[in-house]
């Protein structure tokens, strides 16, 4: 989608620390971390949020959810553990209206999202 950042970074348009990539999603360090491991995951695919999803393309989630399993063994952070995130929507604290997964730890985790 025109404009959208996380398309141009799908797309290599804007550059990126990418930690994984496969042929529907890319992950990416987040450029100013909450945590020392702070990675989001999103599919190339533009989808505004978890609303977005539908009986077609929900499997994506659960790929998601296994290349965050690891990243997060990768990176370290799986025993002692971590957080995946998606805001959605203004009140949820959705910056970024491409869906996207916040893969976060590294040390001990407080009230943020
Ligand atoms: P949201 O609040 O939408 O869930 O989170 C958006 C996230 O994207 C924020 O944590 C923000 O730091 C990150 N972000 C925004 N623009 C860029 C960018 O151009 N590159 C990278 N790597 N991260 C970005
Ligand atoms: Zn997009």
């Amino acid at each position: 989608m025109q404009d959208c950042i996380f398309c141009k970074i799908a797309k290599k348009e804007i550059p990126s620390q990418v930690v994984y990539e496969d042929e529907r999603i890319l992950a990416f360090r987040d450029i100013s971390p909450l945590a020392p491991v702070h990675v989001l995951i999103i599919p190339k695919e533009h989808l505004i949020n978890v609303l977005d999803l539908n009986e077609k393309n929900v499997d994506l989630i659960g790929h998601i959810h296994l290349v965050a399993n690891k990243l997060a063994r990768e990176a370290g952070i799986a025993e002692k553990g971590f957080r995946i995130v998606t805001n959605c929507n203004e009140e949820g604290g959705q910056i970024v209206f491409h869906m996207h997964y916040h893969l976060i730890g590294g040390e001990e985790l407080k009230n943020f999202a």
